[in-house]
């Protein structure tokens, strides 16, 4: 049964990062406007934080990661998901207890995410193979570890780390398997790589790099599930397998709609995260955005992102007009007592854009405490050196001179120039 359209002047399709705080910033702006979040999940909340539900002896409130809807002074419709988009009659047609109800809407927002991506490979559909990209995924892996457990997680991004982190917490056994012949490679260089895989080892946790997975064999008795893992033509026994190699966005909804999609099948956006249809944006995950250095279009899956895009929405939805002029990626997280923090471009990165760069390696002093382990600057091969990109792995107040790091980035100084000004660095070594 269908019933009447409920209308509201703003529908944000996503209750994650990015479609939070653009209904934030949209009531910050305009007390009157009424704005409708729409999630199929039974909460809204920040992914950022989900391997704390993992990790053994965290103290976090599970509930922190949820954001309080009443705060927000919208309306949050939970456990509901949306089936269809009509673009000309401005309509969503929406599943809500197993009832159909319409909705209709002035602007639309939508802001639906990625999906973990899960190769095409035999054994994939075993229990036992799961992914970690939601709450439900972070239940899921909670609820099915139990000890002597061996686990392999498969992608050493910057998720499979924070999750071989939180497993190996619980006393498991874990295998880090990446195609790259390092870990950490899509994020940062390396040199870095190497002080973390040493770290990682030292914590007990085995690194497979080079490494494919072929196949998933199942149990000799209950032939669904995970018995064994076949990597580079290796077998291994394996209880738990889970993939984090990298999501892709989420266009189930707008799938051969009227929506243009750009890079990585991702929703094309412009400077105000406008999509081609009047009135409809995207943000976060299943969006494009633009870079700041050479402004071309990026797919780039990142929540600071997220966050930087909700607000550029917000204030257009708000009617504030309001458009940017790239976006710096940045990274900060942290490992077995080590903080990573990777702002601007990596070298890869750099050249996918069709940059010419290197990296530097820099030792600074920190007044107090030791030498920072490894930290890069990352510049183009120009005349001036101008700095894109820096990155740093350390025990010790990572953190420390971050801001300079950022304007000298964003104003991309040349190298020379910066170590004029900052004192304290020196170049250590030259890596081209
Ligand atoms: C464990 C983990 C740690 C991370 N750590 C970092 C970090 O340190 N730094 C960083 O920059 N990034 C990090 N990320 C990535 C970051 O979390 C994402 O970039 C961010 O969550 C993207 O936000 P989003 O709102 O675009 O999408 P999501 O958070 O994926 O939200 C999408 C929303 O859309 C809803 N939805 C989708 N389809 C429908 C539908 N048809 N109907 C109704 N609702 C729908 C979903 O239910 C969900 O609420 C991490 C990710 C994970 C998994």
């Amino acid at each position: 049964m269908i019933m009447m359209a409920e209308f509201y002047d703003v529908i944000v399709i996503g209750g994650g990062v990015a479609g939070v705080k653009a209904a934030t910033v949209i009531r910050e702006l305009n007390k009157q406007v009424r704005i409708g979040v729409i999630t199929k999940e039974p909460f809204i909340y920040t992914k950022m934080g989900l391997n704390y539900i993992i990790k053994s002896g965290s103290s976090i409130d599970l509930f922190k990661l949820m954001i309080d809807a009443n705060r927000i002074g919208i309306d949050v419709l939970v456990n509901s998901v949306v089936t269809r988009i009509d673009f000309e009659k401005k309509t969503l047609k929406v599943k809500q207890n197993g009832t159909f109800r319409i909705y209709a809407f002035d602007k639309l927002i939508l802001a639906t995410g990625g999906k973990p991506v899960i190769p095409d490979i035999e054994g994939v559909g075993k229990i036992g193979v799961l992914t970690f990209n939601d709450y439900d995924n972070a239940m899921n892996i909670k609820n099915y570890i139990r000890s002597g457990m061996n686990i392999y997680i498969i992608g050493a991004g910057l998720v499979g780390l924070l999750l071989a982190e939180a497993l190996k917490s619980n006393g498991l056994k874990v295998t880090l398997v990446d195609a790259l012949p390092g870990i950490g490679l899509t994020i940062v260089e390396e040199e870095i790589s190497k002080y973390l895989v040493d770290k990682l080892v030292s914590r007990g946790i085995r690194i497979l790099t080079s490494a494919e997975i072929e196949k998933i064999l199942g149990d000799r008795k209950i032939k669904k599930k995970v018995r064994k893992v076949i990597i580079n033509g290796d077998k291994y026994e394996a209880d738990l397998i889970v993939f984090t190699i990298g999501i892709t966005p989420n266009i189930d909804l707008i799938r051969r709609s009227v929506i243009e999609l750009g890079v990585k099948n991702a929703i094309r956006t412009n400077a105000k995260m406008e999509t081609n249809v009047d009135n409809v944006y995207a943000i976060g995950d299943c969006a494009t955005s633009i870079d700041y250095f050479t402004k071309k279009e990026t797919y780039r899956p990142l929540g600071i992102l997220a966050v930087s895009m909700a607000e550029i929405v917000g204030r257009n939805v708000a009617g504030n007009d309001t458009s940017y002029e790239g976006f710096i990626p940045m990274q900060y997280f942290e490992v077995f007592n080590n903080s990573i923090i990777k702002i601007g471009l990596n070298i890869k990165e750099a050249r996918e854009l069709g940059l010419n760069a290197a990296k530097k390696l820099i030792r600074y002093k920190v007044p107090g405490i030791r030498v920072h382990p490894i930290s890069l600057l990352i510049h183009l091969k120009n005349r001036r050196e101008e700095l894109i990109g820096w990155q740093v792995i350390s025990p010790w107040m990572a953190s420390y001179k971050s801001a300079i790091f950022i304007n000298a980035i964003r104003e991309r100084i040349g190298l020379n120039e910066f170590l004029d000004l900052e004192k304290n660095m020196e170049v250590v070594d030259v890596i081209s």
